[in-house]
């Protein structure tokens, strides 16, 4: 286990520093809340099994976390944020050991106004829409994880989800309105970011900022029925799923396909999806349902499961099958897969697309989830990958690059090198200048590790 060992840190001077603040050291308790679900790739399960923090600190405020950030910048100790630490790439993982800062008691739902809300890091998603809907609006998109994941771990780690159909993706400007960030300089203290502004600390892993609140812009609420349509064969499924997405005038918030054999994995479904098919699971309006049906009739595609909204609130929610959920179950049953993340070009054919499952066979599984990307609907893929190598793994990726697909790695816990691919000067110019001795989750931004080798 490698925890901050290499250093001499007075720990009863840190926790004095922080009196009243809760600790956690029983060395279980911190090994659990040292993870998150890496453990889907292969390649970053030899590299960070073995990481663990010294200990846990909960705070329940802003002004906690204040005491707590002086306390790290004192005697230089690492610092990871940490919400649910549901991240699949190792995000909140401490590389160097210090302490994890856990935010799951801040979780306040501020205030909501029609469209905005403003709530503390720690409150779970389903538990804002729930309080959302209650006024008339609801979140804009959630991942698959809505039932644990945080708001702020959305915003630190996340990418998007059920709703990105309409909404696009968390880094897309409007979908983050501001935030309160606590920094890590000599004497810590909280700024305001809003507008473009807030892209300092959007999806960057929680290494320039403790975000301690945030302002979320919300959608108005829906009656959301949940469906299943069967297809014969899988490009069918898959332009019924652009087609879909295309489709305006219907009201939808998740379109998800999913080539057989992986419907073959949903245990609670499988009674509903007859074998060997191929299916797309969607969640639409209820006053779409007439247009939705049309369309489907139109497309030769069955409905094999359909329940209204009212009824989708209880049992099996459908949400649980897509997204990075879907990796879930197919892992549940089978450990040796891991999976891809890929954006293919914008092609109502989907040319592209047909190709790689065609190329690839048994050895990769296809899954979409058509987002909307700059105001044209895209299939983003999840493909389940039947594990080999790390060499035939990148082979894969490289692959698809080679041939114009966009591939988001979920096979490293390095920003940049996931889906960005670039320094992000505006992210590092912020982390100079509010976490100057480079304390917050250490290792993960490389343009900071760069510039400390050079
Ligand atoms: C089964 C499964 C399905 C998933 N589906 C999706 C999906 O559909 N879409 C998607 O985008 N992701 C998905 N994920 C990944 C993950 O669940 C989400 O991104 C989730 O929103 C992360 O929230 P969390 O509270 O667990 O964050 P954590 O994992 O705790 O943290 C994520 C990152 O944010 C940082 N962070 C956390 N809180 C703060 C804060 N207050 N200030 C600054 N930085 C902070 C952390 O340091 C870390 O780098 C999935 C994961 C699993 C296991």
């Amino acid at each position: 286990m490698t925890a901050t060992t290499t250093r001499s840190i007075d720990w009863k001077r840190f926790s004095d520093a922080i009196a009243g603040i809760e600790i956690i050291r029983d060395a279980t308790q911190v090994a659990k809340l040292s993870k998150d679900y890496y453990t889907y790739s292969p390649l970053l399960v030899e590299q960070l099994s073995d990481k663990v923090g010294d200990l846990v600190v909960r705070p329940t405020s802003e002004a906690e976390v204040l005491k707590v950030a002086k306390a790290c910048v004192q005697q230089r100790i690492p610092l990871t944020v940490r919400g649910a630490g549901t991240g699949n790439y190792g995000q909140c993982i401490p590389l160097q050991g210090g302490v994890i800062l856990d935010l799951t008691k801040m979780q306040a739902v501020k205030w909501i106004q029609p469209g905005i809300a403003c709530v503390e890091p720690g409150v779970k998603l389903a538990a804002l829409d729930k309080q959302a809907r209650e006024t008339g609006w609801e979140i804009r998109m959630a991942p698959s994880t809505y039932r644990t994941a945080t708001i702020g771990g959305f915003i630190g780690g996340g990418s998007g989800g059920i709703g990105s159909i309409t909404y696009g993706q968390l880094r897309d400007r409007g979908n983050l309105l501001a935030v309160r960030v606590v920094t890590m300089e000599d004497e810590p203290r909280v700024i305001e970011l809003r507008g473009d502004d807030v892209q300092k600390v959007n999806h960057a892993y929680g290494t320039n900022g403790i975000i301690t609140e945030l302002e979320i812009p919300l959608a108005p609420a829906y009656p959301w029925a949940e469906l299943i349509v069967v297809f014969d064969d899988f490009m069918t499924t898959a332009t019924f799923g652009q087609a879909l997405g295309d489709a305006d005038g219907i009201i939808k918030k998740l379109v998800t396909i999913c080539a057989d054999p992986i419907p073959g994995y949903f245990a609670a479904l499988r009674s509903a999806i007859p074998p060997g098919s191929h299916v797309a699971l969607v969640m639409v309006a209820e006053q779409s349902l007439e247009p939705f049906k049309a369309m489907v009739k139109e497309w030769s595609g069955s409905i094999c499961y359909e329940k209204s909204a009212q009824a989708a609130k209880k049992g099996t929610m459908l949400l649980e099958y897509t997204w990075n959920h879907t990796t879930l179950h197919a892992r549940t049953v089978d450990p040796n897969l891991t999976y891809l993340q890929t954006l293919f070009p914008y092609d109502p054919e989907l040319k592209l697309l047909e190709h790689m499952y065609q190329h690839f066979g048994d050895e990769l599984m296809m899954h979409l989830e058509f987002i909307r990307v700059a105001g044209c609907v895209l299939p983003a893929a999840l493909q389940l990958v039947r594990y080999s190598t790390p060499d035939r793994l990148h082979e894969i990726i490289r692959y698809h690059e080679e041939k114009g697909a966009f591939i988001a790695n979920p096979h490293t816990y390095i920003l940049e090198d996931g889906g960005r691919k670039t320094v992000d000067p505006v992210q590092l110019a912020f982390k100079e200048a509010m976490d100057p001795y480079g304390l917050l989750n250490p290792g993960k931004m490389k343009a900071w590790e760069m510039r400390d080798r050079s």
